[in-house]
């Protein structure tokens, strides 16, 4: 798999003192690998890794300390550079309402998103106004409808018998706009906003399935004709190789200051994000990450740089594992992490090794993903592992490898004889169950969590 890849390509160039082209080519061409299967697009891809390959092969890297590190970490730079450097933020108007304009393809998220920003918006003291001008789909002012009321913000829609609905009440309230013509509902819109002065205008737009040039139309004449602050391109996170194509059509068709990933929550590794920033040069701005109103957090360059990379630190983390023990042992202990082999008795050694290598915290919290995992180890610190030695050392050998017979006797037999508590067997039983998930999973080369997201 990919992490594997790159780790053992990571593993040759350790300890080279100087690189050599054919070194530097083989590492680019695993980077090229990886950004291939993130679903990066290929000119993307050929013009990221010759510009690695040319400052690898340059002074930075020949007059380093550890010339592997460094391409390394230029291959992190180079795609933080690309995905807008530091996180973008909304840019606010000074003559109020900011006006905030969605537009995408059907089924990227756009209505959803206007739910999650109201929501964020509202609750950061702003007072939105949403707009429904995707009178396309039936549905879809209703469901803009449910959302708004999701957020506690209004809704602006086109609704036949409910025009003017001034004395609805402001919180959920849907007040009427021109059944029909979206130009007409967003310019509607706009007038009543500035008269109840409502300081951020979010407008929804209709999407079709492929690009269409009436689509591109509507959503250029409703730009037009309220003239947005920000036009913020959605695009689903899984459309992968269609990415560069969808985001070109929008960008020649209407233009956008800011790009919103959507649904990162699944599988795709987010070579979109990578395709689209390059192709446009336009700034991610946020991330969605599920069908929620909550699940939706800023965009940060660098831990996107980690997801598509597949990555994190692991490399850093490695070369300090491999300082502590020898190779030879690493790779069993992986190897028994991904097929499940891996028992109490193996947890015990490693813990023993662990304790030359600084603190445990801080080794978990560089495997990406592992967010849970740090709050959890927030009460693990090295002193337990004095109690932990104690504890597997009272078990039996068959008690070690199948933790699983571990019942309520055998518990109180082991707390006895370690001189702990069951609390504490318990306790490191769950800890060792979990662990063993969570590498698992890492060994594998997935990601057990969004990483890269952290909360608002
Ligand atoms: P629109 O056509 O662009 O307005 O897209 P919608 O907002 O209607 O979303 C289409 C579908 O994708 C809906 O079922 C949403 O619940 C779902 N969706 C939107 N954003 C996300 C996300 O970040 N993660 C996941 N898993 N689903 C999402
Ligand atoms: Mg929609």
């Amino acid at each position: 798999n990919l992490t594997d890849r790159l780790v053992d390509t990571f593993k040759n160039l350790r300890g080279k003192g100087k690189l050599s082209p054919a070194d530097v080519d083989g590492t680019v061409r695993e980077i090229r690998r990886a950004l291939l299967d993130a679903d990066v697009s290929l000119d993307v891809v050929k013009d990221f890794t010759s510009k690695v390959r040319e400052r690898a092969l340059g002074d930075e890297v020949s007059k380093a300390l550890n010339p592997a590190q460094q391409v390394v970490q230029i291959v992190n730079d180079e795609l933080v550079a690309i995905l807008g450097g530091e996180a973008r933020r909304i840019q606010f108007s000074k003559n109020p309402p900011t006006v905030i304009m969605l537009a995408g393809l059907q089924g990227a998220g756009k209505t959803t998103l206007a739910g999650k920003l109201a929501k964020w918006l509202a609750k950061e003291n702003h007072t939105p106004l949403l707009v429904a001008a995707d009178l396309q789909r039936p549905n879809a002012v209703t469901q803009l409808k449910v959302v708004g009321e999701q957020a506690g913000v209004p809704v602006f829609a086109p609704e036949p018998g409910n025009v003017g609905a001034e004395d609805a009440a402001p919180s959920r309230g849907f007040f009427g706009g021109t059944v029909g013509n979206p130009v007409k509902v967003a310019k509607d819109a706009m007038k009543f906003a500035r008269d109840k002065q409502y300081d951020v205008v979010i407008v929804d737009t209709a999407g079709r399935l492929g690009v269409d040039q009436e689509l591109m139309k509507q959503a250029a004449d409703i730009r037009k004709a309220i003239d947005p602050d920000e036009v913020f391109f959605v695009i689903d996170a899984m459309i992968g190789q269609d990415a560069v194509a969808t985001a070109k059509a929008f960008q020649e068709g209407v233009d956008f200051t800011a790009v919103v990933l959507t649904k990162l929550d699944g599988d795709a590794r987010g070579g979109a994000a990578l395709s689209v920033a390059s192709v446009t040069g336009r700034p991610i701005i946020f991330a969605s990450t599920g069908e929620g109103l909550d699940d939706f957090e800023p965009f940060y360059p660098d831990r996107m740089a980690s997801r598509i990379l597949d990555l994190g630190d692991i490399l850093t983390l490695i070369e300090q594992a491999q300082g502590a023990f020898d190779e030879e042992e690493a790779r069993k202990t992986a190897e028994k992490f991904a097929t499940d082999s891996f028992t109490l008795d193996d947890f015990l050694k490693q813990m023993q090794q662990l304790k030359n290598m600084g603190s445990i915290k801080n080794m978990l919290g560089m495997l990406p993903g592992a967010k849970g995992m740090r709050q959890q180890l927030e009460n693990f610190d090295e002193s337990e592992i004095t109690r932990t030695e104690a504890i597997i050392q009272s078990m039996t050998m068959q008690e070690r490898r199948q933790p699983k017979v571990l019942n309520g006797s055998r518990r109180v037999r082991i707390a006895r004889g370690s001189g702990t508590t069951v609390t504490e067997v318990n306790a490191l039983v769950n800890r060792f169950e979990q662990a063993a998930k969570m590498m698992k999973t890492v060994a594998k080369g997935g990601v057990p969590q969004v990483p890269g997201m952290g909360p608002i």
